[in-house]
C-alpha cells in the first residue's frame, strides 16, 4: 500500500483513506489502481507519488515484497 506524502498530486479515483492516511486504492489481487493490467506499467507514472518515485524496481525491498531472492552474482 503506497501512503500518499504532502505533495504528492493524485487524482482522487485512485486515492482511498485509511485510519485517516490517504493511500493509493488498490484492486482486489492487491494491485496499484494506476497500474495498468495488460502493460503492467504505472497509468500515473509522470505524477507518481514520491514514495514509488523513491522506490527502486529490483533493490532488496522488491524482492523481498516478492518472495525473490537476490540474483546470483
Ligand atoms: S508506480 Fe504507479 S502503479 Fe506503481 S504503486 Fe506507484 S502509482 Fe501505483
Amino acid at each position: 500500500m503506497v501512503e500518499l506524502r504532502a505533495g504528492d498530486v493524485v487524482e482522487e479515483k485512485f486515492v482511498v483513506e485509511h485510519d485517516g492516511v490517504r493511500c493509493m486504492d488498490q484492486r482486489g489481487n492487491g494491485a496499484c489502481v494506476a497500474l495498468d493490467a495488460a502493460t503492467m506499467l504505472c497509468t500515473i507514472y509522470e505524477s507518481r507519488p514520491q514514495t514509488c518515485r523513491d522506490f527502486t524496481r529490483g533493490e532488496s525491498l522488491c524482492r523481498r515484497i516478492l518472495g525473490r531472492p537476490a540474483p546470483a552474482v
